[in-house]
């Protein structure tokens, strides 16, 4: 079967996906990457370098680089370069191109035809001259459809009962509210709303301006004025923004006009900080959508799900803002930048009639996890949920100041992590310094229709969104599962024994930690049996027999309750701690 793709062709950012094996696979490119800057930069030769290169390239040439051509596509506009001109769908055509060539790159195989999405409000025209731009890159368009149709393809609501969605799409350069309304698996947009002048890079400006006060300040001097320093520092606070959705502080490089060599300023931007600087433009997005309520005629009560789209919704703020506006979890499991690709993908998939054979799973195959301290899987889902499904827990620390903690997703029925499947790792970090289980971390796991989980972690006192991740669950064949699931019965009893040491393991050496803080505190001989106590244990731990090791942890715990030195709480840090990835 021919292949066809589905092209998002964003107003910063352009990306490609495709329908392998049923589902939806966003590609990268040449580059590695899946974003691709919707940058065109016409270098002195005429050719027109597009992506990253160019965006690269428009520090040196700013005057002959064309950024958010989206703009203008079908108007009159022209860019103009030396002698030559060219419309806005043209432009669009070269990023179209680089699309295109970096997905058969990707493949390995020619691709001709392509569904590509527009934002809902555009008109015929520009919907007419979007279809010219794939057309001059040697593309069939097999459809234009609505960038918030896409997303709730992506999200998998076709599949659900009718309902109303609202998407807010917030991207480089805009702000798109629309309301759809989804009966017998066809979407209606019902109202959109937005705000064309506001994004992620309205966002990067506000925060280039801090920055700026914030060299002022320090070096007593105004930062350069020309060009090429301003798109420096433009992409610094760029970097710094992404950063912070996920960091609580960011570390900012700023060039030092220095004669005799290169210098650089180290700033930290702190979350707080970047917030208070774009809070008026994030309260920007409330207006339209009221707007686009009141043109539906509906209440912030009948919407049922609301999905967040485009890069620049991931940050903190925004979802704050959503929560506050709707006193729902916004739907975010999909990667909010991907999304619109990925249901382009689907559309041309379901033109091509091949997402009928998309694997449905109506159940979670296996249980859903995470690696805790002592190798313990601690289960978020269990199997046979019905999806989507979601989960949370509540973690703490292993250790004193302990600052970041590795997540280590599993899927499978055993009680030690290595014996499951691991889905990826990644790290958390900015958890505020403290003693060991106190600070609490919420992971949370939604996964999708398709079995995509998505990871999130908020840290509850300080109500800090510190991480995402999104992993696939592995899609095992019936038999592969039916064996895992019937391994997992056979070893229960071995892993209720296996958990059972580990437990009592790590209780032990919590209990040991806390009497050789007394043993440090108090050189005091009402410590007593203490150190003998510690000793015994030590041993036993060594040995690794759980029944031993409850019983010299009782006669620990008993003398440490009786010295009173230690609050009986802090003896047992709960066996939730997640796995120390450092300690600083
Ligand atoms: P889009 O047009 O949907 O690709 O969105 C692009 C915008 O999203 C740019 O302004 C990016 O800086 C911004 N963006 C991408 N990733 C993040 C992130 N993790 N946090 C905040 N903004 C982001």
């Amino acid at each position: 079967m021919t292949r066809a793709i589905g092209i998002d062709l964003g107003t910063t950012y352009s990306l490609a996906a495709t329908i392998e094996n049923g589902r939806p696979l966003v590609l990268p490119n040449s580059e590695g990457s899946y974003l691709t800057p919707s940058v065109v930069c016409f270098a002195e030769d005429g050719l027109p370098w597009v992506g990253e290169p160019a965006k690269r390239a428009a520090a040196s040439m700013p005057h002959r680089t064309v950024f958010s051509i989206k703009r203008r596509i079908g108007s009159d506009y022209r860019v103009k370069v030396d002698d030559m001109e060219y419309t806005p769908a043209q432009v669009s055509g070269f990023i179209l191109k680089k699309v295109k060539a970096d997905a058969e790159e990707q493949l390995g195989e020619r691709i001709d035809r392509a569904v590509i999405t527009v934002p809902a409000y555009f008109n015929d025209r520009q919907r007419q001259a979007t279809r010219e731009a794939g057309a001059l890159a040697g593309l069939e368009v097999m459809r234009i459809i609505s960038e918030p149709t896409a997303a709730a393809l992506a999200y998998g609501i076709h599949r659900e009962e009718a309902h109303t969605v609202l998407v807010w799409d917030l991207g480089g350069g805009t702000f798109d509210v629309s309301i759809l309304e989804l009966g017998d698996g066809i979407f209606e947009v019902r109202a959109v709303s937005g705000d064309t002048w506001l994004g992620g890079d309205d966002f990067d400006l506000r925060i280039a301006d801090d920055l700026a006060q914030m060299y002022r300040s320090i070096t007593g001097a105004a930062f350069p004025s020309d060009l090429g320093s301003r798109q420096r520092l433009k992409e610094a606070a760029e970097m710094a923004k992404i950063e912070l959705s996920s960091a609580l502080v960011a570390k900012v490089r700023l060039p030092l006009p220095d004669s005799e060599r290169p210098r650089c300023l180290e700033l930290e931007l702190s979350r707080e900080r970047m917030e208070n600087a774009v809070h008026a433009l994030v309260r920007r997005m409330v207006a339209p959508t009221h707007e686009a309520l009141a043109g539906a005629g509906l209440s912030v009560e009948e919407i049922d799900r609301v999905i967040l789209v485009g890069g620049a919704s991931r940050m903190t703020a925004v979802r704050s803002l959503a929560r506050q506006l709707f006193g729902k979890e916004p739907y975010r499991y999909v990667q909010p930048d991907l999304a619109v690709a990925m249901g382009a993908a689907i559309q041309a998939g379901m033109l091509l009639g091949q997402v009928e054979k998309v694997v449905l799973l109506d159940v979670l195959p296996l249980s859903l996890g995470i690696e805790t301290e002592g190798g313990l899987m601690a289960r978020l889902i269990p199997r046979n949920t019905p999806l989507p499904a979601s989960g949370t827990r509540i973690f703490t620390t292993a250790k004193d100041c302990q600052t970041s903690m590795s997540v280590h997703v599993l899927q499978g029925e055993r009680a030690m992590a290595l014996d499951d499947i691991s889905l990826g790792q990644f790290d958390l970090s900015g958890i505020p310094s403290a003693a060991r289980g106190v600070p609490k971390v919420e992971v949370a796991f939604q996964v999708d229709v398709d079995g995509i989980v998505h990871v999130s972690a908020t840290e509850l006192l300080t109500e800090g969104e510190m991480n995402v991740a999104v992993t696939s669950a592995k899609f095992l064949d019936p038999q592969e599962i039916a064996g895992l699931a019937q391994e997992g019965a056979l070893s229960e009893e071995r892993d209720i024994a296996m958990r059972q040491r580990v437990m009592a393991g790590i209780q032990a050496r919590n209990l040991i930690a806390a009497g050789e803080r007394v043993l440090d505190r108090l050189d005091d001989p009402r410590t007593g049996q203490l150190p003998a106590a510690i000793a015994n244990l030590k041993l036993v731990v060594a040995a690794g027999v759980a029944e031993e090791i409850y019983a010299c942890a009782e006669v620990l715990r008993w003398l440490l309750a009786a010295t009173s030195m230690e609050e009986p709480s802090r003896l047992d840090v709960p066996s939730d701690s997640l796995v120390v990835s450092h300690v600083y």
